[in-house]
């Protein structure tokens, strides 16, 4: 198959239109389509074509019982597909909608299994990006959509990521230049008792309880050690067991005093130089000037969690590029988007982090 790769332009023009109808009448047809989100880029299928969203898991190669976020254009569309919404629903909804939250409900008979993994609950977000919205409205139906990159691998924050991973396997790529979030929604689960956060991201635990309450949270959220992970516990977001994000070479993080961490790294480098491996360091803007012995990459400042969030997938796909052996890197622990932040790093490293 032909990937087309098409460029959304920053104009209004007839050029946009032309290209929102093709888009559209694709998925309508049951085809894929990838295009960006404000958190990351999207590869999309017909959310009530069954046969449509099998395309998704084989040309991603992803297990089929991880459920996949339906995206719609209106808040309306939400009774479409889910049942039983709730008041402290529609307020979330009316909050951060459009935005970077996604809810759980119980599904509508509408909504096959084979887009919810075979769950009887439906994830639903509406994106706040014009490219998105525009494309699910031009194709009439809610558009499924999981991150646009090979299972496994760091999300894609550039249409040339999609292209990475899926030139050959899918009808078109929408190019609208880099994501402004760069890490995926938070996920909330509205189907229980309370609201629990199944997965981490930009909408944070306090900024949610300060619309509905108590909020929950899975405790998968904040595994930092494997024999946690593998003790009998099955997360309430299937996604969360598998590995993500991850970058090809090993990835170690390392934990302390951020001058220790340094320290250690470049004792490390100078060692893997020795014996001819070539090492990749995530530094951030304070430390980059610190590393020696290595390819070095800074991920944004520490103080800005906003630029980590943007720069994280890039700087773990740069690194593949430049066929390091090894990469090392700083954790961002101690506030809310550093949490969301470490939730992906530590996926991305398959739980190794060492305390310095
Ligand atoms: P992705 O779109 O690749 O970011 O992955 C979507 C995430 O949403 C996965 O981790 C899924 O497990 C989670 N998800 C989707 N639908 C549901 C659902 N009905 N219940 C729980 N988690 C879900
Ligand atoms: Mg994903």
């Amino acid at each position: 198959m032909q990937t087309k790769l098409r460029p959304y332009l920053d104009t209004n023009c007839d050029e946009n239109d032309i290209l929102m109808k093709e888009a559209g009448d694709i998925i309508k047809e049951g085809g894929l389509v990838a295009f960006p989100t404000e958190t990351v880029y999207g590869l999309g299928a017909n959310a009530l074509d069954t046969d449509a969203a099998k395309k998704i898991y084989e040309a991603k190669g992803r297990p089929s019982d991880n459920p996949l976020i339906a995206h719609i254009a209106d808040k309306e569309q939400v009774y479409v597909l889910a049942k039983n919404v709730s008041e402290e629903a529609e307020k979330l909804m009316e909050k951060f909608w459009p935005g970077p939250l996604t809810l759980i409900f119980e599904k509508q008979d509408i909504v096959p299994s084979g887009v919810t993994g075979g769950l009887n609950t439906v994830a639903i977000r509406m994106p706040d990006n014009q490219i998105a919205l525009k494309l699910i409205r031009s194709a009439g139906v809610p558009i499924a959509a999981p991150s646009a990159n090979s299972s496994g691998r760091p999300s894609p924050t550039l249409a040339g990521h999609v292209m990475e991973d899926m030139d050959g396997r899918i009808d078109m790529v929408i190019d609208g230049g880099q994501v402004d979030i760069g890490i995926e929604s938070t996920i909330v689960d509205m189907s229980g008792e309370k609201p629990m956060i199944l997965r981490p991201g930009f909408i944070t635990k306090p900024m949610l309880e300060e619309v509905v309450g108590e909020v929950l949270v899975d405790k998968i959220t904040v595994i930092k050690d494997k024999s946690q992970l593998e003790a009998d516990y099955r997360p309430k977001a299937p996604g969360m067991k598998y590995r993500h994000y991850a970058p090809k070479a090993e990835f170690i993080m390392f934990e302390g005093d951020i001058s220790k961490v340094v320290e250690h790294i470049n004792e490390l480098s100078k060692l893997n130089m020795e014996k001819g491996l070539k090492t990749g360091v995530i530094a951030t803007d304070e430390t980059i000037s610190k590393y020696e012995n290595a390819m070095v990459v800074s991920i944004g400042s520490r103080t800005i969690r906003e630029t980590v969030a943007k720069n994280l997938y890039k700087v773990l796909r740069d690194f593949d590029s430049m066929e390091v052996d090894i990469i090392y890197g700083e954790t961002f622990y101690d506030d809310e988007l550093g949490a969301a932040i470490m939730n992906r790093l530590i996926k991305a490293a398959g739980y190794r982090i060492e305390e310095v």
